[in-house]
């Protein structure tokens, strides 16, 4: 870790220049639902270019926009970018036939909505994000089902995410993991929605309308919030354990 002298000053000074300011939720706007009240002063300094890139999948967008109105913070819903929702869009727009999807039931009920062709069985593409229902009957069909050719797509790869009092959540990846010691020696190579895949970075740029080089990522995660956004030439800030920096560090100081 850098010697670090200037608490976040360099930082402020990349964010105060940044066109577009992506954001990641879980341990950076948000532990367990609770939103920070650093992360709310930042969002209030940054209002018109912040976006939120997540890679939840238990939730709507919706869902975060009404957290953060419970906190009074006003945000569009349509710069909230999460890898379920996104995950559930590409399906729908791949014109799969059949999809086994193994999720929280309000993201079964949008792929419905997305007119995504649901199976238990036999599937063409199986679909994995975190299901807080995971079951050994539901490890046993969708590991046969990539054994029976079926394409996979998972949300993300993460294995946990933060939460409240020092705990972690369970996430797809761990569940992935379950699956992949299953699946036998059949190759697999699954397509990753979340990061550090491009697609939520992409989106949120586009939608922000800034040339990714013009971007920073702000996240508590090197492998997942930093190693992606490199890879598309975004700067990154990594926050939290990993780094030496808080998030309180980035908020401009308050004149005295
Ligand atoms: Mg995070």
């Amino acid at each position: 870790m850098s010697q670090r002298i200037s608490n976040g000053l360099a930082e402020r000074r990349v964010l105060g220049f940044a066109k577009g300011i992506l954001l990641d939720w879980d341990g950076c706007v948000a532990v367990g639902g609770r939103i920070l009240p650093c992360a709310k002063r930042l969002i209030a300094e940054h209002a018109d270019r912040v976006a939120i890139v997540s890679n939840n999948s238990t939730h709507l967008p919706a869902d975060l926009k009404e957290i953060l109105a419970w906190h009074d913070v006003d945000f569009p819903q349509d710069r909230i970018f999460l890898a379920g929702v996104e995950a559930v869009r590409d399906v729908a727009q791949s014109g799969a036939k059949r999809v086994m999807l193994l999720s929280a039931p309000k993201i079964r009920d949008l792929a419905r909505t997305l007119g995504v062709p649901l199976v238990r069985d036999n599937p063409d593409v199986l679909v994995l994000m975190r299901d807080a229902r995971f079951s050994y009957a539901k490890l046993e069909r969708a590991a046969n089902a990539l054994r029976q050719g079926a394409r996979l797509v998972v949300a993300n790869a993460d294995r946990t995410h933060p939460g409240p009092a020092d705990r972690v959540v369970p996430e797809t990846g761990a569940l992935l993991a379950a699956l992949l010691a299953c699946a036998g020696d059949a190759k697999f190579e699954p397509s990753v929605i979340g990061k550090p895949g491009p697609l939520l970075f992409q989106r949120a740029c586009q939608h922000l309308n800034v040339a990714p080089q013009h971007a920073v990522m702000i996240g508590d995660n090197p492998e997942t919030d930093g190693e992606g956004a490199l890879r598309l030439g975004i700067r990154s800030i990594l926050i939290g354990g990993a780094s030496s920096l808080k998030l309180e560090d980035l908020l401009e100081p308050i004149a005295a």
